[in-house]
């Protein structure tokens, strides 16, 4: 068997004694196989976190990822297949509760569960997102060290930026060339430079690589070569059920390990691992708060109730969740020689496949949001029947909304059919500033069930939320009725039937549309985009943060988290190079932190 990525983590973990999970550190270094790293979740962070810890040889790093491998899905290979492996069991196929301001709907989230994780069935989108985003970081949220000159240097360290003749506008010299990860298709123009941050109409850049695959941040870190490495052990199908504290040699909890199953079936073997330096949590923004609460990190008023010892009574853990809403797409009849979503039948996209898997080309290496305008609604009016939306851009100068347009219906993420059939556009609003907070929280203290998630979408009592998105739906409306497109559109727009739920108006009568029916159509259509944050928020704040400036979980040792949940507030844009470049940071910081070799318990 090959020694990453296996299949089965027994071989780098030591069995549950039968007296139960160590409870010193000097306990766990005797009885435990130990690592000087443990990584809890193969994704964005965790990837790029492995691969650079790594490097150095004398330092030992276990990767553990509950999913499986991502070697030969080709689901994740093909770009425009990843809806393929929605509700899979490549996703955690999670689901909101049911949320008030969206007729009491509960909303699909999927997130991935593989080696990758959701970048292996993500949308590729390539998006430094705004610069005021990170300077407001740390000038209101007190993040020293991350503003967006701080991460620069990550994104292009990252990036292996391929040029593509056929749209040259890409100023080569403002992306990375040395990186791994391979973020192909230029965009015009280009929304990654300080000043393009801000906003504009850009055709997306992808992580696509040249041979038209999908380049996520294990096929960029854990590269063939990476795998080699002696001291990189991976464990595909190890759920981390528990983070392992040493409470009783150490004035403050100490981290000792993790224990993990590879089964949810109870009666399932438990192993455990011990951490000679650290624990390093990249779950993503649902599961790492919920495995800190499981481990005792969290709200002692919501952990004492379910039987949870409590390690630190940390107040924010699972709090300040903000996502990303689309209210519902705009869409038309579109003549269907520009539209893709005939490759949703499987017959139909024989021919595709096959191109696609003799040349690397052709429609499925589309990602579905190829054309995105990123605008600042409280600086256009687009209707005069919504109210104007106040301005919480980040600096005043970010934008709140993006405009994504697609060559196909995306209605649902795509998983519901249009009922006018095939050959659709849509452009998608994306409110990317809410004020509106959520929650993650624990349903019971077993690691398998799912935990509860709560964005209380449009819950803002300002009720700014709405009204941004009510611009944004007024945006699109105007960008589709312009001359410019009306010439790739079929004459009768769609769901010119009165009678139809979704879109009873035509083009004589568009403009008639009331707020009250964009309200009615978002409460029945609204989906997530899919970038959830926040809930082990940074801070120098321990009452309102979870993590220090250095990642480090406040009120323990030897325990950080890297991932979507760290960001002190919402970005503008697509997350996933945003949390590369972190993780990238945060790998360099440790390794100018340590002394090479010595273990965690020198420090105690
Ligand atoms: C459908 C979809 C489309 C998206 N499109 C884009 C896009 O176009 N551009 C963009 O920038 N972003 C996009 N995103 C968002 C982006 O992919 C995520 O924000 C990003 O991947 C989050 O990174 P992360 O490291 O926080 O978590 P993830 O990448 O989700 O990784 C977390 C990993 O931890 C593992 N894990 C979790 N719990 C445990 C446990 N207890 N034990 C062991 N392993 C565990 C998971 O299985 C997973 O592999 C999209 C997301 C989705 C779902």
């Amino acid at each position: 068997m090959g020694r990453n990525p296996m299949e089965n983590p027994i071989h780098y973990a030591t069995p549950q004694l039968r007296v139960g999970p160590p409870v010193t550190y000097a306990a766990a270094q005797r009885t435990l196989k130990g690592y000087d790293y443990v990584i809890i979740g193969a994704g964005a962070a965790g990837c790029v976190l492995a691969s650079k810890l790594s490097e150095d040889k004398n330092t030992s790093v276990l990767l553990l990822e509950a999913g499986g491998n991502n070697e030969n899905v080709l689901a994740s290979k093909v770009p425009l297949m990843f809806g393929e492996l929605f509700h899979s069991e490549h996703d955690w196929d999670y689901n909101t509760v049911e949320q008030l301001a969206l007729a009491s709907r509960k909303l699909y989230w999927p997130r991935g569960r593989i080696l990758g994780g959701s970048t292996s069935l993500n949308a590729m989108m390539y998006h430094h997102c705004a610069k005021s985003d990170y300077d407001e970081w740390v000038s209101v949220h007190g993040c020293q060290g991350w503003g967006y000159d701080d991460l620069v240097p990550y994104f292009r360290r990252m990036e292996k930026f391929t040029p593509n003749p056929s749209r040259p506008a890409i100023e080569a010299g403002n992306r990375g060339a040395e990186g791994k990860w391979k973020v192909g298709i230029p965009a015009i123009p280009d929304v990654n430079t300080k000043e393009g941050t801000l906003g504009g109409v850009t055709r997306f850049q992808t992580f696509i690589d040249q041979k038209g695959q999908r380049s996520s941040m294990a096929t960029a870190f854990l590269t063939p070569e990476v795998l080699k490495r002696p001291n990189l052990y991976i464990g595909c199908h190890a759920h981390v059920t528990r983070v392992l504290f040493d409470c009783l040699t150490t004035e403050v909890p100490t981290t000792i390990g993790v224990e993990f199953r590879s089964s949810k079936d109870p009666n399932s073997e438990s192993f455990q691992v011990h951490a000679r330096r650290e624990v390093i949590l990249s779950g993503g923004a649902i599961n790492t708060p919920q495995l800190l609460l499981i481990s005792g990190i969290g709200p002692a008023d919501e952990l004492t109730p379910l039987g949870i010892p409590i390690i630190n009574n940390s107040r924010a853990v699972g709090k300040n969740l903000k996502d990303h809403l689309c209210p519902t797409p705009i869409i038309c009849k579109a003549n269907p020689s520009y539209t893709l979503d005939y490759l949703k039948s499987p017959i139909k996209s024989l021919p595709a496949l096959l191109r696609w898997k003799l040349f690397g080309t052709g429609p499925l290496t589309n990602n579905v949001g190829e054309v995105a305008a990123f605008l600042r609604t409280v600086d256009f009016n687009f209707s005069e029947s919504s109210s104007h939306p106040a301005d919480f851009t980040s600096g005043s100068v970010g934008p709140d909304i993006e405009l994504i347009a697609a060559p196909l219906s995306f209605i649902h993420h795509g998983e519901e059919p249009a009922a006018e059939g095939e050959g659709m556009f849509s452009i998608v609003p994306t409110h990317l500033r809410p004020l509106s907070t959520g929650t993650i929280s624990l349903r019971s203290r077993n690691p398998f069930d799912h935990p509860i998630i709560n964005p209380k979408y449009l819950s803002d009592e300002s009720n700014n939320d709405q009204k941004v998105i009510l611009a944004g739906l007024r945006g699109c409306l105007r960008i589709i009725r312009s001359a410019a497109l009306q010439k790739y559109f079929e004459p009768v727009p769609i769901n010119d039937d009165p009678a139809s739920k979704w879109w009873p108006y035509s083009s004589s009568n568009i403009e008639k549309i009331s707020d009250e029916d964009l309200v009615r159509f978002m409460k029945e259509k609204a989906f997530t985009l899919d970038h959830p944050v926040g809930t082990a928020r940074m801070g120098p704040d321990p009452s309102s943060s979870v993590v220090d400036l250095q990642c480090k979980v406040h009120g323990v040792k030897g325990l950080r988290v890297m991932d979507a949940s760290v960001f002190p507030e919402q970005i503008s844009g697509h997350p996933t190079a945003p949390i590369g470049a972190m993780a990238f940071k945060l790998s360099q910081m440790i390794k100018e932190g340590k002394t090479p070799g010595t273990p965690l318990s020198a420090h105690l």
